[in-house]
Order: structure tokens, then sequence, then C-alpha cells
């Protein structure tokens, strides 16, 4: 259940709401939006009383929510909720762009793609550190040393960057190196990982499984921001299905139904999807066409060099031919990418 509070309750009001959720075993997670602050209600409310919580001041609605994802539902917080991350705002009217090899492989390497997407027009800095690899004799990263380097770039490039984390394990060390962590869509379920993100002050995108429905994605999200953490930013990066021409298959029409089930920003990752450079650009306007609020795209400055996933990563030169066409498609969608 929901509690929305009035936009002139005070925090007496909101203190009061919160004493009778406890009073009644239950748990509660506020939200202070912009306009009014909502609290939500965790924990089996079935026969507590809903009509309790509207007589009490300060309360303006109540609202049972009977679907088993609550804190990520968009009723939660109906106009949509931004996660901030330095000057970046993703989930806003701006389409944010994030670009950036699939694997960190050297200083150099980071460096040149970084300088090079942002001079292009990308926020957000995508590397991997941690790969998460079909074959066990494929390059699995560079780990550590390459978070190291990746924050060598931050530094020099100004860009806010964002990596995999695949070990519950590494959770405190990748969130000490990155302004966001990333779980891939092979730990999309990966509930222990999904828990420890929740403890954490720093953003998250999860990508959604390759066979995970839509809904599952959802309560995967549910698993983080439970613990407390409501930065979460859902990704969409192809489904397995029949069709072999791509590597994997874009469910487009997950951006429209995530947008209108939950209030969490929706990316999309036109580059899993493609697995063949020549497609991302089509994906990728697809994607910020149905109303996505960010794109994770593979860039690599020598494709046929790269570690991991060369076929599917476009050339910096593409990558900024690919801008502009992307700035045109938003903005015939009301929305900018700067
Ligand atoms: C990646 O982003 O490099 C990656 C491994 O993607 P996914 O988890 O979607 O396969
Ligand atoms: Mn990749």
């Amino acid at each position: 259940m929901i509690i929305v509070m009035e936009q002139n309750a005070d925090e007496k009001n909101v203190g009061r709401v919160i004493e009778s959720i406890e009073a009644h075993g239950l748990k509660s997670h506020i939200y202070r939006g912009t306009e009014r602050t909502v609290i939500g209600v965790i924990g089996d409310t079935v026969g507590t009383g809903v009509n309790g919580f509207r007589s009490m001041p300060g309360v303006e609605n109540v609202v049972p929510i009977l679907k088993p994802f609550k804190i990520a539902s968009r009723k939660y917080m109906p106009e949509g909720s931004v996660v901030k991350v330095g000057n970046v705002e993703i989930g806003g009217n701006e389409v944010v762009v994030m670009a950036g090899p699939c694997a960190i492989e050297s200083d150099e390497q980071l460096l040149t793609i970084a300088k090079s997407v942002k001079n292009s027009g990308a926020k957000i800095l995508r590397g991997s550190a941690f790969k998460p690899r079909t074959s066990p004799y494929e390059f699995q990263g560079l780990g550590e040393e390459g978070l190291k380097i990746m924050r060598k770039v931050k530094k020099e490039t100004g860009m806010i960057v964002e990596t995999e984390v695949m070990d519950i394990r590494d959770v405190p060390m990748v969130a000490d190196y990155v302004d966001i962590l990333r779980v891939g869509a092979r730990n999309m379920q990966n509930f222990d990982l999904l828990k420890e993100l929740g403890k954490i002050d720093k953003p998250v995108i999860i990508k959604r499984g390759m066979s995970a429905t839509i809904r599952e994605l959802m309560l995967a999200a549910e698993y983080i921001m439970k613990e407390g953490n409501h930065r979460v930013i859902l990704c969409e990066r192809g489904i397995r299905t029949f069709e072999t021409a791509t590597r994997s298959t874009l469910d487009v029409g997950a951006v429209p139904v995530l947008k209108q089930e939950t209030h969490l920003p929706v990316i999309i990752d036109p580059s899993h999807a493609a697995g063949n450079r020549q497609f991302v650009g089509s994906l990728a306007k697809a994607g910020v066409a149905a109303g996505a609020d960010g794109l994770l795209i593979e860039v690599h400055h020598q494709p046929e060099k790269a570690l991991c996933d060369g076929p599917q990563s476009v050339t910096t030169e593409m990558f900024s031919e690919l801008m502009p066409q992307l700035r045109a498609v938003a903005a015939a969608v009301g929305r900018v990418i700067e």
C-alpha cells in the first residue's frame, strides 16, 4: 500500500503515519519528491485498516497495491523518478547517452575512446573490468587494474563512469571506483548481489536477463530498492527469441511497458541486441523514439582489435555520425540530447 501525503503535510504528519505503520508491525519506505512525500508500506497490509491511515492528518490518499512490485511501481511515484549522478539526470527530459568499450583494455584504449565519445556528446563512459564471458577461455577483463584505469580516465576527462559488478564480494570495491554500478543480463536474478547493491549509495543499472520477462526485471529492481537504494535504472538489451539474424531481439515494446508500470528510468542497449555494428544505430534510434531515457552503446576506436564484442562495437567515427541523428529523433519525441 502507498500513502500519499498532502502537499502541505509537515514532518509531524509524516512521523505519525510512520509510527502507525510500525505499530501495525509493517515497514515503511519514505520517498520525498519535489511536490510531496509518499510513504510505501511494506508487509502484509490485509486487515490493517486502510481507512485508519486515510483519516490521519496530512494524508491525502491511500492506494492499495496488489502488484508484487511495490516500490518500483509507477503508483509509488506517478511523476517518474530521476536518477542524479553528478551533473547528469537520467529520467528527466534529456536522453542520456552512455558510451565506451565493452571491456577496459588499457589506459590508452579507454582514454582514446572516452575523449572521442565525450567530444561527440556522450555524458557517461561505459567500460567493464569484470567480464561475464560465455567461455572461460575468453578475455575475462582486467579486474581491479581496469577500475584503476577507469578512475584515471574519469579524472582526465571529467566523465561520469559506469561498470559491471559480477561478484557480491566486489561490491564495495567497485562502488569505490565508479559512479554507477551495472548488473549484467546474466546476473539479473542473482538475488544476493541485488540485495547487496540495495545497501550502497550509488545508482545501479540493471539489465534485463536474456530470457527474463518484463515482470521479472521489475521484481529484480524491487530487490535492490527494498534494501533502501532507490536509484535504479532499468536496461533493455535484447532477449533470446527464435531469430538469429541479430544477436538478441531488442524488445522495444519493453520501453513503454516499463515506463507505464514503473517510475524508474529505462535505457536501451542496442549493441548487445544487435551483435553487429551495422544495426546498432537503427536500434538506438528506435529506442529513443520509443521513449527511452538513455542509451548504452559500445564504441571502440579499433573494433577489429577489441578483446571483447568487437563485431558489435561501432567505431568512434560511426558514433560521432550517429549522435546528430539521435538528437533529431529525440527532438521529434519532445526530448533532448545535448
Ligand atoms: C555488457 O554490457 O558488456 C554486457 C556484458 O552486456 P549483457 O550483460 O547485456 O550481456
Ligand atoms: Mn559487451
